[in-house]
């Protein structure tokens, strides 16, 4: 049976690796830079919601005052007439345009009014969210600051790992690393692992009689194979 106990230390290695790059992948600064960023969006969202409804607002302000400026001109015009008319009746229908004319005028006073209020409730909202997005953005760059030192420890750590590895597999013969990395390349769980007692530490199963005495039949140049999982086992 071939002695494959340095590749356990490879093995050891790649599990440490897979260790960080699963944390890399679930990194809590991840989740909260992506809510960080949710957030401003939605404020964003949000103003160019506000900004539209404060102009459209002032476009019907601009709107309303235009024709209290023609209602204005009508008045002033039916006025002048009423002045110089003699006949009760044309007197009569230019007072009534008077008259129609103001009560429009009134009812645009009173929509301006409303608008202006809406359109001072809606500064206000535009302002409040001015300040929290300052803030939210001021959040975000924190969350990205967050987020890149984390994975920079992962990277460094990986990287420490990396060397560590490969000064080890400097010293394995290239065939023997070539098998482990062909068993390594189908499986998620070690490819090389102890047998305790009778336990092999990969699947953590317990071999039976037979199988621990096929075992201690394995010629000089076989290598050990857990029956269960089909690692490598270093006895
Ligand atoms: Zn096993």
């Amino acid at each position: 049976m071939t002695n494959l106990g340095v590749l356990l230390e490879v093995q050891q290695y790649d599990t440490q690796l897979l260790q960080v790059a699963h944390r890399l992948a679930h990194l809590v600064e991840r989740n909260l830079l992506a809510e960080a960023k949710t957030k401003v969006l939605a404020a964003e969202r949000q103003m160019i919601v506000l900004r539209q409804q404060a102009e459209a607002a002032k476009a019907e302000v601009g709107a309303v005052e235009a024709l209290n400026k023609k209602h204005d001109v009508m008045i002033a015009k039916y006025s002048q007439q009423l002045r110089t008319v003699t006949a009760p009746r044309e007197a009569e229908a230019l007072q009534h345009e008077i008259e129609m004319a103001r009560v429009e005028r009134g009812q645009n006073d009173d929509r301006e009014l409303t608008l202006f209020e809406t359109i001072e409730n809606l500064d206000d909202q535009i302002t409040a969210l001015l300040l929290e997005t300052e803030r939210l953005e001021s959040s975000l760059v924190g969350a990205t600051a967050d987020f890149e030192t984390a994975v920079s420890v992962c990277q460094v750590e990986m990287q420490k790992i990396e060397t560590s590895r490969a000064e080890i597999v400097a010293t394995i013969d290239a065939k023997l690393m070539r098998l482990y990395e062909t068993k390594r390349a189908k499986r998620t769980t070690p490819a090389v692992a102890r047998l305790h007692g009778t336990k092999c530490q990969s699947c953590h199963l317990d071999l039976s009689v037979v199988e621990l005495a096929a075992l201690k039949k394995l010629g000089a140049d076989d290598h050990a194979v857990c029956p269960n999982c089909d690692c490598y086992l270093v006895v």
